[in-house]
């Protein structure tokens, strides 16, 4: 794993922990910083980063606090409390 590729798996833990501690704005700082870091050095975002944050508003998605997750026939449907976006993905 290469240096930029730690850097956002370091982020996205920041960004979960601010977001626990009711931080909504420092996790989205976070994020940023990691998208980023992405952008400048073509790391790709891991599954993981790109599920639990939020592509319209950048908030850290936390089920229960930042953003509601339900099941829907098959699928994950993650939706934002911050701005309201959904998105969802297959089930595993
Ligand atoms: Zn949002």
């Amino acid at each position: 794993m290469g240096i930029p590729a730690e850097r956002i798996e370091r982020l996205h833990d920041l960004a979960r922990e601010a977001t626990a501690e009711g931080d909504v704005d420092r996790g989205r700082e976070y994020v940023r910083l990691a998208r980023r870091v992405s952008e400048r050095n073509r790391v790709r975002l891991p599954r993981r980063f790109r599920r639990f944050t939020c592509d319209e508003c950048d908030a850290y998605l936390r089920p229960g606090s930042t953003a509601r997750v339900r099941l829907q026939s098959g699928h994950v449907v993650v939706r934002c409390r911050c701005c309201g976006a959904t998105k969802r993905y297959p089930y595993e």
